[in-house]
């Protein structure tokens, strides 16, 4: 079954529950159907704004993702120095190593925060684009 969310705060409702957990507002389809058509068409919105909030601040998060790689990949090269023999060596104790383990932590960290807050948003956006449309 799909997932629903409060009509007014967006909280993920359990299934078979009415009352939102966080607002307690009643998502009652009998609720819905007598709401007033401009109030109802209000909260759609609101919902679609923070979740289009929640999008691009996801995708800002993908960007700073893309930086974080390049940056890692960078000093990773960087690393590899050259020893007294001209020949090129891996240094892991050097700081061109630590930037490149802390831009690809960086890196990693930002694109699973990125996802967790785009897929969540996404269904969210569907859901609300439906309840749009069922009621008109
Ligand atoms: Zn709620």
């Amino acid at each position: 079954m799909k997932e629903r969310y409060c009509l007014k705060c967006g909280h993920p409702l359990k299934k078979g529950e009415a009352c939102c957990g966080k607002c307690h507002f009643e998502n009652k389809e009998q609720t819905l159907e007598a709401m007033d058509i401009h109030a109802y068409k209000q909260l759609c919105y609101g919902n679609l704004t923070s979740c289009r909030e929640r999008k691009n601040r996801a995708l800002a998060f993908y960007v700073i993702s893309g930086i974080a790689l390049i940056l890692g990949l960078v000093f990773l090269v960087l690393s590899f120095r050259y020893n007294v023999i001209r020949v090129r060596v891996f240094t892991p104790l050097s700081a061109e190593f630590f930037f490149c383990v802390f831009f690809l932590a960086l890196f990693l960290f930002s694109v699973v925060y990125a996802s967790l807050m785009l897929v969540p948003s996404l269904s969210r956006k569907k859901y609300f684009e439906g309840m749009l449309r069922k009621k008109k």
